[in-house]
């Protein structure tokens, strides 16, 4: 391929692994291993994250925010959070000197090389849901070549977009911009050849392949992945139906919540899950005095032990949250929320008390101990039927409700669905942002076991090992964005936490 616009730069000033260079305006990241220099679109296709500030580790170039991995050599993706691969760049090496074409060599950047010629398919693959599971699931049938017809059905207009910013951009900024919400823009819907159907499934027949929508049309499938997430818990307390009582899922949630926003007005917070103390932080950046109502006494004790559990808790009080904790609510009424008799001003109250999953449409199938679909390590529920996601309990893992995960889930599921070998075998990961701090969950530990520390807790600039048996489950990262895009591969193997500590440069204790 001729290099049409070509920018030279010396071999030397190219470290090994990964190094990002402006040529001219265009952002590139550089990839040198020995010799071998190779060039792609320098951020993140998912959140624009400098991808030189990753890691490149066993043939992955990974993201240092989400822990997106794409192929070292070819930009392919390996792994969400993004939904397509890294455009590429020609590079030559001649003369201790790298020539850069500007130019990507494809413009498609599903995947490098002519992905979207597909061969004609009549088979029909309907996709339940329009989150995260089932947009993964369609870039993925896809970028693998099928040709056939890809549906999805799920009755908000508005999505699939990026649920995660809703509880950390959308809530907290008027200058939020929303157009970076939908995670398949119009552009990219077209490439895929996706079909919408805007509307809710309300049975399922597995052994005619066939799903009933709430307009009364049945709609008939070769392979169906279900992928309906979760929904909040309902209040049922007295004033729990109140029409300022919120919870956060759609953006329709933010604009309920946002409907009663005003600074210097008082709201509370029923629950220390995620979605509460994201939103504690965002009303905060709202000028609104916050109280937070929980049963536990110190906030996400369970998932990351006490000792971070009392860092969030001050943090958040240090920026003005006031707790009401070891407690439940007795009451809501118009203007106020009653607990141990005492009675909070409150013209918003958000209610963050977790999901349960969505599976009222499938009265019949076999549900696991903790509430999903029971499925097989390829997520198979049955002859052409996956589940995924938030709804999901796959063989050998409990149901968990992160992003990445169904995410993860929907491309097993999809490769399923093509007939490939499938299994997850990746590491859970997840992150939450409050009051500014960005924390990176990686693995799964039951939160009982051991934990070892490194760096700072207090500070905000630390690395808790979660152990059982010796073995490192998880490990929860702040301010660390190599560590944990890392681990994100690492933990893939079972490791101590010695040899944990040095994949990612540490000592014991060491900073
Ligand atoms: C505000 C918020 C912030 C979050 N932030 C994070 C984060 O920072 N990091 C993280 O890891 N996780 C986060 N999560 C959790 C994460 O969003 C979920 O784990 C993830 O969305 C699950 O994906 P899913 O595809 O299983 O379901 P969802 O993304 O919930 O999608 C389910 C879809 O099914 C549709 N549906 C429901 N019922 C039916 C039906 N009967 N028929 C058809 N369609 C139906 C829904 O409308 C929806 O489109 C957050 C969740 C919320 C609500």
């Amino acid at each position: 391929m001729p290099m049409v616009e070509v920018s030279a730069i010396q071999l030397d000033a190219l470290a090994q692994g990964l190094t990002g260079l402006e040529v001219g305006d265009t952002k590139l990241l550089f990839v040198r291993e020995g010799n071998d220099v190779r060039a792609f679109q320098g951020t993140c296709p998912h959140a624009k994250a400098p991808l030189a500030d990753g890691v490149l580790c066993e043939g992955r170039i990974i993201c240092p925010w989400h822990a997106g991995a794409f192929d070292s050599k070819t930009g392919a993706l390996l792994e969400p959070v993004p939904l397509t691969g890294l455009q590429r760049h020609a590079v030559r090496v001649i003369d201790g000197r790298v020539l850069v074409d500007i130019e990507p060599m494809h413009t498609d950047a599903l995947a490098p090389g002519d992905a979207l010629a597909h061969a004609p398919d009549d088979r029909v693959f309907v996709l339940v849901g329009t989150g995260a599971a089932s947009a993964s699931a369609a870039a993925l049938l896809r970028d693998d070549g099928f040709g056939g017809r890809v549906i999805l059905v799920g009755p908000d207009a508005a999505e699939p977009l990026d649920r995660t910013q809703l509880s950390k951009m959308a809530l907290a900024q008027d200058a939020f911009d929303r157009s970076t919400l939908p995670l398949l823009d119009d552009e990219l819907q077209k490439k895929l050849k996706l079909e919408r159907i805007v509307a809710r499934v309300t049975a399922v027949d597995p052994g005619k392949r066939q799903l009933t929508l709430s307009t009364g049309e049945t709609l008939a499938y070769d392979a169906a992945m279900l992928a309906t997430g979760a929904q909040p818990l309902a209040l049922s307390i007295e004033g729990g139906d109140l029409p300022h009582v919120r919870t956060l899922r759609s953006l329709s949630d933010v604009d309920g919540i946002l409907a009663h926003v005003e600074p210097g007005a008082s709201a509370v917070i029923i629950g220390t899950s995620f979605i509460g103390m994201e939103v504690a932080s965002d009303l905060i950046d709202r000028k609104m005095n916050v109280t937070v109502i929980g049963r536990d006494e110190i906030p996400f004790a369970k998932q990351f032990g006490p000792r971070v559990g009392a860092a969030l808790r001050t943090l958040h009080e240090s920026k003005g949250v006031r707790f009401r904790l070891g407690t439940s609510v007795q009451r809501i009424t118009l203007d106020a929320v009653i607990v141990n008799d005492e009675s909070l001003s409150a013209g918003l109250v958000v209610a963050g008390l977790g999901v349960a999953p969505v599976l009222d449409y499938v009265p019949s199938l076999q549900k696991a101990d903790d509430g999903g679909l029971v499925t097989d390590t390829a997520l198979r529920v049955a002859d052409g039927l996956w589940a995924a996601g938030d709804i999901a309990s796959p063989s050998g893992w409990p149901r968990i409700e992160h992003w990445r995960l169904a995410q993860q889930h929907g491309r097993v599921a999809a490769a399923a669905m093509l007939g490939r070998d499938a299994c997850y075998e990746g590491v859970p990961f997840f992150w939450t942002a409050q009051h500014g701090k960005r924390l990176q969950y990686i693995g799964h530990g039951r939160g009982d076991g051991d934990i070892a520390y490194d760096g700072d807790v207090e500070a905000f600039d630390f690395v808790a090992w979660y152990l059982e048996g010796g073995k490192v489950t998880a490990a929860l990262v702040c301010c660390r964005d190599r560590i944990a895009a890392t681990l994100s591969h690492a933990l893939r193997r079972t490791r101590t936490l010695a040899e944990a500590r040095a994949m990612v440069g540490l000592s014991a204790g060491g900073q």
